[in-house]
């Protein structure tokens, strides 16, 4: 039977070594336990077309594919690629369908599927488990399914590199120096939050595949565009703090108790998601060492505890009654665009190399992500790359879509210190968070060539190592984009240039 090595515990992972598991031999790798994900931390659902699900509490809403396309090609600002997403919004409700069979208990009323709706949808097309701890629910039913099965699954094991050998991807390197072999590896590594100081993602996103992939030549993608949400909890583990809590009046106040999102943007506190995080981010920088605060106390404990319990139970795990008291908030990272360029089957430049979810870019989240659209990525894309493993051709890198490279330069100076990882997530916000502009970009270029990767002797230094090689190639590509779009804010270019919409393709120089 052919291997195949999966890298990585969540949505996209565990769905592709569940696909495989009897027609390959299958090993499943993941640094932490198989919970530790983004994935275990996603809370409000998963985008489809329910209409078309076959489970037979799918109501009939007159959603349509087309319309869930159309929504999602709104958010991705001119970029997103239209097969790609065609392919996420037909094959979604199959996807669903897929997840209820592994054991995933969606919320139920009278046994139809709940569905909510969420900002950009045209339909109530959210689905969601329970309540607003949809990613736990996912996670947990396909562990379940995973070690009941076949699979060879190793926790706690972190992969550090690619083996590659004449122009192949054969295997991996584990942390000890362990090599493992297999025909074919996906790394399903998910995102990199971890290259800012506020995200909403765990310690596991560090980038590490992305890293990985970009040291041995293997082309990325859009690597300057990233989400960031308007306000978590400005407390360690930056809990999100959801938009309806605005949405039922709480303001936003500055250091002196005045509301700020006024002088922004008409609608204040209620403004477009990227534009309420730049507001406040820009804020945080007028009044440095002193909070931005979210004002929820006019809503009343009783009715915050009953109308978010676990925002509620966040705040008061962290020492906070925001029924009494206005909470510290803060943007954070959230979702990456960008990843490993893949096509629609999560090929590779690299033959015997495939990416997944998260840490893949097949072009369909383009500049934005749709709210719900990734855990659906996971379960549609971690089928695919299962179905493309019969024709393995690697991808074919550049086009008219996916112009000539960026290259970054990855040469360390041996005399430099090793990286620190508080000073990169400082620098990469500073110079490559909610706002950026030329000057910055290139100082933050310079600094991030004065240290150097650490010798890998443990997880961190690994993670370590991997943030270095990702943030040179974000500020390269923030750098290289002179326009605004989606995710990516340049103070010095703030308009969208129609002549720029086209991918960003990069490759590392070493
Ligand atoms: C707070 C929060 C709320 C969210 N809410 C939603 C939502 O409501 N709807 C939605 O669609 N999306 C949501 N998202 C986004 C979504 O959860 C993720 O995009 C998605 O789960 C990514 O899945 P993945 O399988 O690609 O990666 P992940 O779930 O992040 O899994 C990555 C895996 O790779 C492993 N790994 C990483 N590096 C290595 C290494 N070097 N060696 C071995 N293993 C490694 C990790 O341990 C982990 O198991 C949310 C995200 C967060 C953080």
């Amino acid at each position: 039977m052919p291997s195949i090595i999966v890298v990585g515990s969540g949505v996209a992972g565990m769905t592709a070594a569940l696909e495989a598991v009897g027609s390959y031999d299958v090993t499943l790798l993941t640094k932490a336990t198989l919970a530790q994900s983004n994935t275990r931390y996603a809370q409000g659902g998963v985008a489809v077309v329910i209409d078309n699900m076959k489970d037979p509490g799918a109501p009939k809403l007159g959603d349509t594919v087309e319309s869930h396309v159309a929504n999602t090609l709104v958010a991705g600002a001119g970029l997103s690629d239209k097969d790609t997403v065609g392919i996420l919004c037909a094959e979604g409700p199959a996807a669903m369908d897929e997840l209820i069979e592994r054991g995933v208990k969606f919320d139920r009323h009278d046994g139809e599927l709940s569905h909510g709706l969420e900002a950009a949808h045209d339909y109530p097309r959210i689905l969601h488990a329970g309540g607003d701890a949809t990613g736990a629910g996912i996670a947990y039913a396909l562990i379940d399914r995973v070690r009941e099965s076949d699979i060879s699954v190793r926790t706690q094991t972190t992969v550090v590199d690619l083996l590659i050998e004449d122009d192949r991807c054969v295997g991996v390197m584990l942390l000890g120096g362990e090599e493992l072999r297999a025909d074919h590896v996906i790394l399903a590594t998910g995102g990199a939050g971890q290259l800012f100081p506020y995200s909403t993602n765990p310690a596991i996103a560090t980038a590490d595949g992305l890293g990985m992939a970009l040291r041995a030549g293997v082309v990325a993608a859009d690597l300057e565009f990233y989400q960031f949400h308007p306000t978590s909890l400005d407390a360690p583990g930056n809990f999100l703090v959801s938009e309806a809590v605005r949405g039922e009046g709480a303001t936003l106040i500055d250091a002196d108790g005045n509301r700020f999102m006024f002088d922004v943007h008409p609608d204040g506190e209620l403004a477009p998601r990227d534009v309420v995080a730049r507001g406040i981010a820009m804020q945080m920088a007028k009044q440095p060492g002193k909070p931005v605060r979210l004002d929820a106390t006019a809503l009343g404990a009783e009715f915050l505890a009953k109308r978010f319990p676990n925002i509620d139970a966040a705040c008061r795990a962290q020492g906070f009654d925001w029924g009494e008291v206005p909470i510290p908030v803060t943007p954070a990272a959230h979702y990456y665009m960008g990843g490993i360029r893949t096509d629609e089957w999560g090929r590779t430049s690299l033959s015997g190399l495939y990416a997944v979810g998260e840490a893949a870019c097949n072009g369909l989240h383009g500049a934005n992500r749709l709210a719900s659209n990734s855990l659906l990525e996971g379960a549609v894309y971690g089928t695919r790359v299962i179905e493309g493993l019969k024709d393995p051709q690697p991808v074919v890198a550049f086009d008219d879509e996916w112009p000539a490279p960026i290259t970054v330069d990855l040469l360390d100076d041996p005399e430099a210190d090793d990286v620190n990882r508080t000073d990169l997530q400082r620098l990469m916000w500073d110079a490559a968070g909610l706002a950026r502009n030329g000057p910055d970009l290139e100082a933050a270029i310079a600094e991030l060539k004065r240290c150097k990767a650490p010798t890998v002797n443990d997880a961190k230094s690994a993670e370590d190592a991997n943030l270095l090689v990702v943030a040179r190639a974000v500020v390269t590509s923030a750098l290289a984009r002179k326009e605004s779009r989606g995710g990516h804010y340049r103070t010095d270019f703030p308009e969208t240039d129609p002549a720029q919409a086209r991918h960003s393709s990069v490759v590392s120089h070493a």
